[in-house]
């Protein structure tokens, strides 16, 4: 299946000028759902992970999905204030101003092998701060698996040196 008919292109959201890509046509299919954890994982696979991360908030609907397939365990990489328990935060650039992402400290042990998924590489910061999450606490980055990757927005210059895949692109 051609995976990217299944996404919605919607426009000026959730601000004029940002062409949002809605996954949830693509989550709402179940081929193209299985078609995708499949085909991130075949990906993945080969990078043997410990640990699937996910990012708040449509990173954790795949991310669940992509452990379980791979036999990993899953870590969120939350907005701050979201986690009970002892945190590290990295702090990442955002159009306006700035946000942060968290993960429990317990998370990751070091030396653990992680994987990092979110549906959409836009410009990559959200990736860029989740790396520095996983490493601050001595995890290796092993790979990127991304539904949607931006490539007009360059995400992918931000994390130079990672196995970086998207498995639909927008040019
Ligand atoms: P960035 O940090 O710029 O790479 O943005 C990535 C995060 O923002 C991801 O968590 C995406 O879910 C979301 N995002 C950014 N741009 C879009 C877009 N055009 N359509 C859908 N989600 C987006």
């Amino acid at each position: 299946m051609d995976l990217k008919s299944k996404i919605r292109e919607v426009p000026d959201f959730p601000t004029p000028g940002i062409g949002f890509k809605d996954i949830m046509p693509l989550l709402a299919d179940a081929e193209a759902l299985r078609q995708t954890v499949e085909e991130l994982a075949a990906f993945a696979r080969p990078l043997r992970p410990d640990l699937v991360l996910g990012a708040e908030a449509r990173g954790f609907i795949l991310g669940g999905a992509l452990a379980y397939e791979l036999g990993c365990g899953f870590v969120a990489a939350r907005k701050p204030g979201k986690l009970p328990w002892h945190t590290v935060t990295a702090k990442y650039a955002l159009e306006y101003g700035w946000d942060q992402l968290e993960v429990h400290a317990d998370a990751i042990e070091r030396g653990q092998r992680v994987l990092i998924h979110d549906d959409v590489l836009a410009t990559g910061g959200t990736a860029k701060a989740t790396v520095e999450l996983v490493e601050q606490l001595g995890g290796e980055v092993v790979g990127l698996p991304f539904i949607i990757e931006l490539t007009f927005l360059s995400g992918r210059d931000k994390l130079a040196g990672y196995d970086v895949h998207s498995l639909i692109q927008y040019g």
